[in-house]
């Protein structure tokens, strides 16, 4: 799976040489963030950190990926209108878990009520690395499906230049012209135009919902600008602000300063951390709303870690997906093995099976946005310690994807070049609208590459932070 580079790893002068060019390609495309101690000001800004080469990646496994979004659409609509499954799905996470709790509460109040909103729009990004654990012949796994706030799409689409240029300058023009062109961005805002323009008033204003801390502004500012383009009236909001000047009316439409709001679309809201009573009262009034919003709450809760695993278990694709036994066998083949730590003997099974051999799985919380995996000795301690206890319910069990490390250089503002091996995750961006019953879009809308450095303590994966990269196809 060697990238044709190589020979260029160790040349340092001409690593130094292409890493200059990349930067300042990088600030020139706009593959921006803001700074850490100014992340609301857009002053001075960084480069977002990026790899200095493209990444290897199978060229089937891309394929596969591509071709199975579709079906990943069809199949989180779908859980999003059953509440059977959500309810059962859900039962006992949300007896331990305030988060998921919370937003099941609202999930039942808005059904309980009926829904105001017919038009529906999913923006997702389904997660994948290549898993040689097996006999070294790579297999696509998926590692999550993002339901809210996936980001990365606007920076990515700026990425392929930059790698191109970089290629170009250590003498791989040929390489370079290979890189495949990708732009999400584009996809994603063709998804909200269509929502705003079924919502049907063409007055009313699209609503990014974002959170305080705004460091990724210029991702979704790619977005943005894309509306802008196509004559549609961008706000930008937070909870706080919803809560303060957000209303319906007897319809209930949703009005923010008196201005119709047509589409909610959510970058923030994903983590606990988001809300205070305030905000959860905003969320509230929003889901109660015949606004389209992206993703409404269902959406969201099909997003979590507790039914990717209940998804896994055998007739369960069927029943959400009936008469498409094909999509369900190309879902299937994408899944690891995903394990309930529920109470009762198949979860007293699995716990023991996991203190027994940790470096076989992950240990995951109910929660998004990075950083909250256990594994190795961590997995052991914790789960050692709850797991006569229905905190474990919280949690489910993952099997280890092990992917092959490559070298790659890393490149982040204020710090040192250097080699590091690495590690992928490929992510696909689905976007689809449905109008009552009619699916009136779905769409595989572009990639995102993300590569991070293996981190050697406990021979796992540690949360480490990615950066953004570029598959080359192989
Ligand atoms: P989050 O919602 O926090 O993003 P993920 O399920 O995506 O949670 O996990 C975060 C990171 O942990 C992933 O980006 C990946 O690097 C790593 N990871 C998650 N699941 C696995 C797995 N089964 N095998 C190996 N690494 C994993
Ligand atoms: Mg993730």
């Amino acid at each position: 799976m060697a990238a044709p580079w190589e020979d260029v790893l160790c040349d340092t002068a001409a690593i130094r040489e292409a890493a200059l060019v990349a930067v300042d390609a990088a600030l020139l495309a706009g593959v921006l963030m803001r700074t850490e101690g100014r992340p609301n000001a857009s002053d001075v800004v960084n480069y977002a950190p990026f790899t200095l080469l493209p990444s290897a990646v199978p060229r089937a496994l891309f394929e596969q990926a591509y071709a199975v979004q579709q079906d990943f659409n069809l199949l989180v609509d779908a859980v999003s209108q059953n509440k059977e499954f959500l309810e059962h799905t859900l039962a006992n996470t949300i007896k331990v878990d305030d988060f998921t709790a919370q937003l099941f509460r609202i999930h039942a109040q808005v059904l309980e009520e009926g829904l105001a909103q017919s038009v529906f729009l999913g923006i997702n990004r389904s997660d994948y690395m290549f898993d040689y654990g097996v006999d070294g012949t790579p297999a696509l796994k998926q590692i999550e499906i993002n339901t809210i706030a996936a980001s990365f799409a606007g920076l990515t689409s700026r990425t392929v230049a930059v790698h191109g240029q970089v290629l170009k300058v250590l003498g791989k023009s040929e390489e370079a012209s290979r890189l495949l062109p990708n732009n999400p961005s584009k996809g994603l805002a063709a998804g909200i135009a269509k929502a705003w323009e079924l919502y049907g008033s063409p007055s009313a204003v699209v609503m990014f919902l974002v959170e305080e801390v705004q460091r990724n502004i210029f991702d979704q500012r790619c977005v943005e600008n894309e509306l802008w383009n196509r004559n549609i009236r961008v706000i930008r909001k937070r909870f706080r602000d919803v809560f303060e000047k957000g209303s319906l009316d007897d319809a209930r439409r949703l009005y923010m300063d008196g201005q119709e709001v047509a589409v909610v679309y959510y970058r923030e809201g994903y983590v606990p951390q988001n809300y205070d009573q305030q905000n959860w009262e905003a969320r509230l009034l929003l889901e109660r709303s015949r606004a389209v919003k992206c993703p409404d709450i269902a959406t969201q809760l099909a997003g979590t870690k507790k039914v990717q695993q209940e998804l896994s278990r055998p007739g369960t694709l069927e029943k959400l997906l009936p008469g498409r036994a094909e999509a369900v066998a190309r879902i299937r083949a994408t899944f690891a093995g995903l394990y309930s730590l529920d109470m009762g003997e198949e979860g007293d099974k699995m716990a023991a099976a996991a203190i027994a051999d940790p470096d076989r799985f992950v240990l995951k919380p109910q929660r998004e946005g990075g950083g909250n995996n256990l594994y190795g000795e961590e997995l052991r301690q914790v789960l050692e310690k709850i797991r006569d206890s229905p905190e474990r319910t919280s949690y489910i069990l993952m099997d280890k994807i092990k992917p092959q490390p490559v070298m790659n250089y890393l490149l982040r503002a204020h710090s040192p070049l250097q080699v590091s091996e690495c590690i992928s995750e490929l992510g696909i961006f689905g976007v689809y609208v449905r109008r009552g019953k009619e699916m009136v879009m779905n769409e595989a809308a572009g990639h995102l590459l993300r590569t991070k450095a293996i981190e050697h303590a406990d021979g796992g994966v540690a949360a480490g932070v990615a950066v953004l990269d570029t598959p080359y196809l192989v």
